[in-house]
């Protein structure tokens, strides 16, 4: 896919706070590839509803799963959504509560989402957004046939996906700097624990590499 320099779409054009816009594809990948969940968005015939999910991506495609009788994924198929991704990186304590802000990451994808019926393509899918999470398709027991027709999987192009981004020092008035009011940034961050064994565990209780590895790992 190419590099837009601009914003994809008019929709999408960051208007407020356009210095914070970000819009190469690289950029806005590295953000919804450092993230957890998404706060998905769809139209439903009572009312918008808007729920956190798991998600993957490759390069073209954000994939969103659930349960086959998903309301939200269901309403979502065939329609327009709303894909949004934030991480918070910090408290911005400015000299006056006025100028306080964060600093953050989010993404927001917005396009056409279409149910994956395809078993293949499914199952593809299916293992991007599990690895996405924490890497672990190949490490427990192999999908069956019931578990794939018990699962929605939802597409979502990433043509039109807008980054914006606030990093740095609160940006407080000229006639308060010299003020006796302190100014700097509380940093946030998500960060892993140690893996521990489920209570009714039968099997060698001591976590896969893969999870140990994940250890005090800042997300
Ligand atoms: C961190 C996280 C990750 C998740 N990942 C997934 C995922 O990958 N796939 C998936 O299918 N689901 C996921 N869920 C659950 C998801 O948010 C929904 O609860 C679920 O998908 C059911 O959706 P539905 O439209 O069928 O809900 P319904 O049961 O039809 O929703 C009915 C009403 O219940 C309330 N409700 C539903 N979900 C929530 C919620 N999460 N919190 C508060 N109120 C709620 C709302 O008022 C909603 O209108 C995740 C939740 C969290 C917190």
């Amino acid at each position: 896919m190419a590099e837009p320099a601009t914003a994809p779409s008019a929709r999408t054009t960051v208007r407020r706070g356009a210095n914070r816009a970000v819009y190469e594809d690289a950029r806005v990948r590295e953000i919804l590839d450092a993230g957890m969940i998404a706060h998905v968005g769809v139209q439903t015939p009572d009312g918008p509803l808007v729920l956190p999910m798991a998600y993957g991506r490759d390069d073209e495609t954000l994939y969103l799963h659930g349960a086959a009788a998903n309301h939200l994924l269901g309403t979502g198929d065939g329609h327009e959504i709303c894909a949004t991704v934030t991480h918070v990186d910090g408290l911005v304590m400015a000299r006056t509560p006025f100028h306080n802000s964060m600093n953050y990451r989010s993404v927001v994808v917005r396009g056409h989402a279409t149910k994956i019926e395809e078993k293949a393509a499914k199952l593809r899918a299916l293992k991007i957004i599990t690895d996405h999470v924490v890497e672990n398709w190949d490490l427990g027991r192999e999908v069956s046939d019931i578990d794939e027709k018990k699962t929605l999987v939802l597409e979502l192009p990433l043509a039109e996906a807008s980054a914006k981004v606030r990093a740095g020092d609160p940006i407080d008035e000229e006639d308060d700097m010299k003020g006796p009011w302190w100014a700097g940034v509380i940093p946030v961050e998500i960060r892993i624990g140690a893996a521990y064994p489920a209570a009714d565990l039968t099997a060698d209780p001591t976590p896969p590499n893969a999870y140990r590895a994940l250890d005090g790992t800042v997300r």
